[in-house]
């Protein structure tokens, strides 16, 4: 068993199923969590006889690094191997301001959006929690971002909310104050618009940030880009957008992919923000970066300035275009599990 991936009460049951005090439990929930030690002969406050316990009989470690590429533009993209042999990816996107970590919550994805390659695996299985934490460990561990102060995004393999129970155990575990203590603000949760969890994260005591992968403006274009949406049209979707309690000031974020010809006419832009009325929002437009083998074309610049220009100017809607980083790495999502998955994993590592 992986130590990582539980909480402090697991932890403290774990001790006393030992034979120690449950307050064993909790310095090695600090140890791990809050000063981040991976090796339990380092957890000098825990007596000789439990450590050799835990050595013995349990594993603690993040994940393994199966390939590790850097872009030009400072990208880095991580293809980590499970312990079963699947592959998820990680990405960390260094910024300006602050950096951000792109995080996968599954194994594959059966949501079957037509624009990205995440779904042409299939739906392989869920992350644990210790899984999702381990792939941010990992990434303060080697030094790419601080112990806090960077942005975690669930926007990488899966659709979060299809594992609701342990993407909400890993938000629990980065931000409890007692461990590794990261800001609650600086991380988003991506959704395609599950919206019965949606609604039912209406009870959580503590949020993330919300994101819609919204992508479409009709019921009609939706269904054929994102299925998902035959489940929870637009409309529906949208009402739980409404409902979702925002801290002040905050806003959800919607995604938006321009697809040349399919997503990005003017009238487009003018139903989008129709849509959004109402909703405290930002809008993310993504130029959509083509693969081969998938049905999309990209738009002009000109085209997508024009998108941004009539949410910005005519709507007053916050409206930024995404940069396309890492594209000399295949950092988009999907594309380096998708190779390896389909065995053409002949490619350069940097590690
Ligand atoms: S875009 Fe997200 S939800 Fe859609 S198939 Fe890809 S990983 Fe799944």
């Amino acid at each position: 068993m992986n130590l990582l991936g539980l909480d402090q009460s697991e932890l403290m049951e774990l001790a006393v199923s030992l034979g120690e005090k449950p307050f064993r439990g909790k310095q090695l929930y600090q140890q791990i969590y809050a000063r981040k030690i991976l090796n339990v002969q380092q957890m000098t406050d825990l007596p000789l006889s439990l450590r050799a316990r835990l050595s013995a009989d349990y594993i603690l470690e993040t994940l393994q690094v199966e390939q590790r590429r850097a872009s030009i533009d400072g990208t880095v993209k991580f293809l980590f191997r499970l312990q079963d042999g699947q592959f998820i990816e990680t990405v960390h996107i260094p910024e300006e301001r602050r950096d951000t970590l792109c995080i996968s919550s599954q194994v594959g994805c059966d949501v079957g959006c037509t624009f990205c390659l995440t779904a042409h695996m299939g739906f392989k299985r869920n992350l644990k929690p210790g899984e999702i934490v381990g792939q941010v460990l990992h990434c303060i561990l080697e030094g790419l971002v601080p112990e806090s102060g960077f942005n975690i995004v669930f926007m990488g393999m899966g659709e979060p909310l299809y594992n609701y129970k342990n993407v909400m155990k890993a938000f629990r575990l980065l931000t409890d104050q007692q461990g590794m203590d990261l800001s609650h603000r600086k991380i988003t949760l991506s959704t395609s618009g599950v919206v019965p969890v949606l609604r039912k994260m209406n009870a959580e005591p503590q949020l993330p940030n919300l994101a819609i992968s919204l992508n479409a403006t009709t019921d009609q274009v939706r269904n054929r880009v994102m299925p998902i949406n035959r489940k929870w049209p637009l409309a529906t979707l949208l009402q739980a957008c409404r409902d979702f309690p925002l801290d002040a000031r905050r806003r959800i974020t919607f995604e938006y992919v321009l697809l040349a010809g399919e997503t990005d006419s003017d009238h487009d832009a003018h139903r989008l923000a129709h849509l959004l009325k109402g909703i405290p929002s930002k809008v993310n437009l993504i130029p959509y970066n083509p693969n081969p083998g998938l049905p999309h074309r990209r738009p002009s610049d000109g085209r997508v300035e024009r998108f941004r220009e009539i949410l910005a100017a005519n709507h007053s809607l916050a409206a930024f275009v995404r940069r396309t980083r890492g594209d000399d790495i295949s950092a988009a999502c999907g594309q380096l599990a998708h190779l390896t998955n389909n065995g053409t994993s002949g490619l350069t590592t940097d590690n």
